[in-house]
């Protein structure tokens, strides 16, 4: 079993419905316990301007799934929620990303692990702070000490 952090973010649909159905099917991966979850934050959008805001939140997992499985699991899911009716195809409204699986460092055509963004984005960091207080951050100390160095981002909670 290792601990897996997952990030969880949208901005088109219903953004917030759309993240509370992603993290109960989360809950209900094989082999896998959901252990904490977030709240839901709004988050400004990174890119052009004029885009709605985020919704964003960090979910801890105990996974017993190996890593490209669980990456499959969360793309499954991505692909499930991701589409509105209505709408585009295969348009994206939830997007999921594997932070972290426990010590794991790889770095292939599928996977990267510590997730490559991990520690420059305080829409992550911050979720990820509240479940994880303390949490070593590899190649950047604490959580806390991180989410101090960063330069301000609009954060705050979805309601
Ligand atoms: P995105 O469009 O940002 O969701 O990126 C999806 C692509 O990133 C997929 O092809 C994944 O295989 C790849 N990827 C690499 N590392 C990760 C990771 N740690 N978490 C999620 N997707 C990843």
């Amino acid at each position: 079993m290792a601990r897996a952090y997952v990030a969880l973010g949208g901005n088109l649909g219903d953004p917030a419905a759309q993240l509370e159905n992603a993290i109960a099917r989360l809950a209900q991966l094989a082999q896998t316990q959901l252990l904490r979850r977030s709240r839901l934050y709004r988050t400004a959008p990174l890119g052009p301007a004029g885009q709605p805001d985020y919704c964003n939140a960090v979910v801890a997992l105990e996974t017993g799934l190996p890593p490209v499985a669980l990456l499959d699991a969360l793309q499954l899911i991505e692909t499930q929620l991701g589409r509105v009716r209505g709408e585009h195809w295969g348009a994206r409204h939830l997007d999921l990303d594997l932070l972290l699986l426990g010590d794991l460092v790889c770095d292939n055509a599928r996977l990267r692990l510590p997730h490559p963004e991990l520690a420059h984005r305080r829409f992550v960091l911050q979720p990820l702070a509240e479940i994880a207080p303390g949490l070593e951050l590899p190649g950047h100390g604490a959580i806390e000490q991180r989410l101090a160095a960063l330069p301000p981002w609009e954060v705050r909670p979805w309601t």
